[in-house]
């Protein structure tokens, strides 16, 4: 079987993470809202159970915790949900980046229909944004900046710390997009200051279709977002619907253990890159990386190998490891990644150009061999 390497798609969901839910399934079905049985109360403790160790992870409190069914609901209701506001108080102007996700860049769209007008920034040639660009273009009206922590494509941090710091005394509300940064850079994250954080529990070993948006408080104030949903009370109205206790009971345990490897995870990581390194140069391919590598995720390399079609490489090596050429929310069309376009790479090196990504089950020895094949059959394919 091939080996798995494009966990910024999705991962594995980790063992004790599975037989928590499974356990939840089997023995805790009642509605974590009902308030008339035990059924619903031990429901609810499940819940708040893991909306405090989703906040442990994130150094902030329970009551700053949305669930909602992953980061592209989190990232709609945290820019949608500022419409009302925005107009309210004539507040119509946005700064983003030109390669966040695209349910951020998607969502911008729908605001600019909306009559808000949104500053796109693009990335340097590192894939790095310049944070005094952001800054710089902050006006009196200026109702939000949202900048991802960690490029999906490149693995590229950007400097949200730099961002959040100049916003700090400012009456800008701050969005960062953590989904790939969530459980791996565990101490940054805790360390940054931002008004929303959204994330999805699959990126680090939880399940799919559960995710958080988290709401920092000022002054005992949430910012003022409203729900983009009508329905019951849940989540105060920000996510209304059934909450999905054993998706709930998931992202809980996947924090938990998150916060307690993340620092190991994190160093294996780094050995892993070395070794994919060490094969890539010893294989003799032409190759270049794609993003400065001073400011990549140990987790991901996006690298452009020389004469090589992506698209035929991904066809001819399946067998032997599972990777991409870019986001899985785009990978059905076969148009260029607009991430690297952004930072200035010609198209025939993007067309070259592929993701690997791994994380905690990624086999070292197993890793060998199918990257070595992958190689090989690489070396046939140069153009
Ligand atoms: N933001 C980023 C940076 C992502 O990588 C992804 C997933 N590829 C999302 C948002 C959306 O996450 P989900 O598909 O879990 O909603």
């Amino acid at each position: 079987m091939a080996i798995y390497l494009d966990y910024n798609a999705t991962t594995p969901i980790n063992s004790d993470v599975l037989e928590c839910m499974i356990d939840v399934y089997k023995n805790n079905y009642g509605n974590a809202n009902s308030r008339t049985h035990d059924f619903g109360a031990n429901a609810n403790k499940i819940v708040a159970n893991s909306r405090k160790k989703v906040a442990d992870l994130l150094n902030v409190k329970s009551d700053e915790v949305f669930f909602t069914s992953g980061a592209t609901e989190s990232n709609n209701i945290a820019i949608q949900g500022l419409i009302k506001y925005g107009k309210a108080n004539n507040k119509k102007h946005i700064i983003t980046s030109s390669i966040e996700h695209h349910s951020v860049l998607h969502t911008m769209k729908h605001l600019e229909e909306e009559g808000f007008s949104v500053d796109y920034v693009n990335p340097q040639s590192s894939g790095r944004i310049d944070y005094k660009e952001v800054l710089s273009l902050v006006r009196e009206d200026t109702l939000l900046v949202s900048i991802m922590h960690v490029n999906n494509e490149t693995g590229i941090i950007q400097p949200v710390k730099e961002i959040g710091e100049g916003l700090k005394d400012s009456n800008v509300f701050f969005h960062i997009d953590a989904t790939q940064s969530a459980g791996k850079l565990v101490k940054e994250i805790q360390e940054l200051s931002y008004d929303m954080l959204s994330l999805s529990a699959h990126k680090f070993s939880g399940p799919q279709g559960i995710g958080v948006l988290v709401l920092r408080k000022k002054r005992y104030t949430l910012p003022p977002v409203k729900g983009i949903m009508f329905g019951g009370e849940q989540e105060h109205k920000i996510r209304p619907g059934t909450l999905p206790v054993a998706l709930i009971a998931g992202i809980g345990k996947a924090a938990e253990i998150a916060l307690e490897n993340f620092s190991e995870e994190m160093n294996s990581a780094i050995e892993i890159k070395k070794i994919v390194m060490n094969l890539i140069n010893e294989s003799g391919l032409k190759y270049r990386i794609n993003g400065c590598e001073d400011y990549c995720i140990p987790t991901t390399i996006n690298l452009c190998l020389e004469g090589v079609s992506s698209e035929a490489l991904m066809v001819a090596t399946k067998q032997y490891c599972g990777i991409s050429n870019g986001s899985a929310c785009t990978s059905q069309s076969y148009a260029p990644s607009f991430v690297l376009k952004a930072m200035g790479i010609p198209e025939d090196l993007i067309n070259n150009s592929i993701r690997l990504s791994w994380g905690p089950n990624t086999d070292i020895s197993e890793l060998k061999e199918m990257l070595f094949n992958l190689l090989e059959i690489a070396k046939g394919l140069v153009f």
